[in-house]
Formats: structure tokens, sequence, C-alpha cells
């Protein structure tokens, strides 16, 4: 059976056809007009029509980035794009005539990456896309857990600081403002700005304007801060994963996003940190922590993967 995967995103709508293994048949992509709901849902709708032409389609399933709420129709709200109260489920199955099904983005990520790629055959999996924010799914016993309103897992949004970095959402010291790519960089332009002087790798890349990339970069070339940024990081990783291990008690965790390309600099660092601070280790089997397979096209698969299972 073949069902079409949109993945809703702040700057691009990424689509594909996918079939029974997860496997996209075809793939397309088009710029977002976050400022206008009605152009998304046509933009939807044209991918669908382009992706199913000469195709038995069954239906869609779509990853949107928002609060989507718990009959999976509604987006009450998104942080980067112009939805309120947003009948999105209703929208796209007007316009192109087939059974649509809306979930969250990072949920449908977790799923795509549960069922066809690093969570293969894992029951319980806690699932963190770094990326600017934190993305956070969770799947127990075989299901994505979505809460009693659908707004469940919205991980990065724990408070980790009291009196900590102003986040996105309007609260402070939210855990995506430690350990994101957006983190990285705050971290190491504030240990830059203090010791300039073990900075310098870092600073001759960057010329003025640290981004990510540079922060990458200077560690990989020994750079101090960079390297001091990257520590930061992997210490709060850790850290939540241990305490959301202490909740979930997960059989893996699945790290992907665009952070995760740099985790040869962070990631066996946050697994000794997990370990050394998980309530009661020693005494318990640890998580695996796992590196997401599926890259940008997670999304695409979980959420043609929940339209089969509607
Ligand atoms: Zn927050």
């Amino acid at each position: 059976m073949l069902t079409i995967g949109v993945d809703i995103g702040g700057t691009k709508v990424a689509a594909g056809v996918v079939d029974d293994n997860g496997e996209i048949v075809e793939h397309t992509l088009r710029p977002t007009a976050a400022d206008q709901p009605d152009v998304v849902a046509e933009t939807v709708a044209d991918v669908v029509r382009e992706l199913s032409r000469g195709r038995d389609v069954e239906a869609v399933g779509v990853g949107a980035a928002g609060f989507v709420d718990e009959t999976r129709s509604v987006v009450r709200f998104a942080p980067n794009l112009a939805w309120r109260e947003e009948p999105l489920q209703k929208k796209i199955s007007d316009l192109v005539g087939l059974p649509v099904v809306i979930e969250n983005d990072a949920n449908a990520m977790a799923w795509g990456e549960t069922r066809f790629g690093a969570g293969r055959g894992q029951s319980h999996v806690v699932c963190l896309t770094l990326g600017t924010g934190i993305g956070g799914g969770i799947v127990i016993d075989g299901a994505l857990y979505r809460g009693r309103w659908g707004m469940g897992a919205e991980l990065g949004h724990m408070q980790v600081v009291p009196d900590g970095r102003v986040c996105g959402c309007g609260n402070i010291g939210c855990w995506e403002q430690y350990a994101s790519g957006q983190a990285l960089v705050k971290e190491a332009r504030e240990i830059a700005a203090r010791q300039p002087e073990r900075a310098e790798i870092l600073l001759g890349l960057a010329g003025g304007r640290i981004e990510g990339e540079e922060v990458t970069e200077a560690a990989r070339l020994g750079d101090k801060v960079s390297l001091a940024a990257f520590r930061s990081l992997a210490d709060w990783l850790g850290q939540g994963m241990a305490d959301l291990a202490a909740v979930l008690d997960p059989g893996c965790f699945i790290v992907g996003g665009g952070v995760s390309r740099a985790a040869d600099l962070f990631l066996d660092e946050a697994r000794e940190v997990f370990a050394r601070q998980l309530t009661g280790h020693g005494h318990r089997p640890l998580a695996e922590i796992r590196l997401a397979e599926l890259g940008a096209s997670a999304g695409v698969v979980g959420a043609a993967d929940l339209a089969r299972r509607r």
C-alpha cells in the first residue's frame, strides 16, 4: 500500500510517497508560506496531487511543526507558522479527497525512526531531535505517547535552569536552551566573549559571526572554547536523558537533528554523563543511546506510516 507523508516545517514542506517498508518511492520539496495558513494547505494539496499522479495512494499523513490537538485534526498553535486553531486536517482532506492524519512533526519523526530507523524492534523509545530547539517524541509499548490533549512529549521545554536563558516558548531556562544547536552557539558566543584568548581558532573562522558550523569546525581543530561548548551540550544532554529515564525507563534513546551530524564531538560524553547520573545506576540495564538513521526523511516516513495505520 502506498501512502504520502508530508513534513511541514517553518521554511519548507517536504513530502514523499512511501511504501509498506518505509521506503520513499518519490520525493518533492516546496517552500513554506509560514504566514499564510491557506497557502500552506494549498501547498500540501499541490504536492499530494503531484505525488499521487499515476499511483494508487490510500491516505496522507502530515507532520506539522505545532501543537496538534487530541483529535489529530486541529493545530492549536505553532511557534514558527501562523497557525492558531487551524483546522488543517479538514482543509487538506477537502482539497485532496483522501483520508488525512495530522501529527506533531517531532512525533512523526520519532515514529519513523522507531518503525524504520534506529529504533527498529524497540517498544520503548525516546527520540530527541536536536536542531534549533529540541523536538521530542515518546513511544511506549509500541505506540506514540500523545498525552491527554495531544500536547505531550514537548521535552525541550522542561525547565532545567531557574533564571536561565529566555526560551522561544516564552518561559525561562528550558532544556532546549542548553542542549540544542542554538544552545551550542549561545554557549560558544558567551565563553568566547569572556575568554577570547581561548577562542582564537573559532574567532578566526567565524570572522565576528559565530554560528553552529564554525563551532563544529573549530572544535575539530582543537579550539578550547568550542570544545567547552560541546562538553556543555553533552552534560546537559546526558543529564536530561537520565531525568527522562527516571520517568520513562526507555529501552533506547535516538538522537537526531542537524546537531547529530557532529555526534563524534559530544555523544560518547553524553552517554557517560547519562550512565553516571541515572538514578539506580549499576543496578539496572542502561538504555542504549543511538544515532538517528533516517536523517531529514524521518518525518515524511513516519507521517506516511501513521496514515497507513490510521
Ligand atoms: Zn521553552
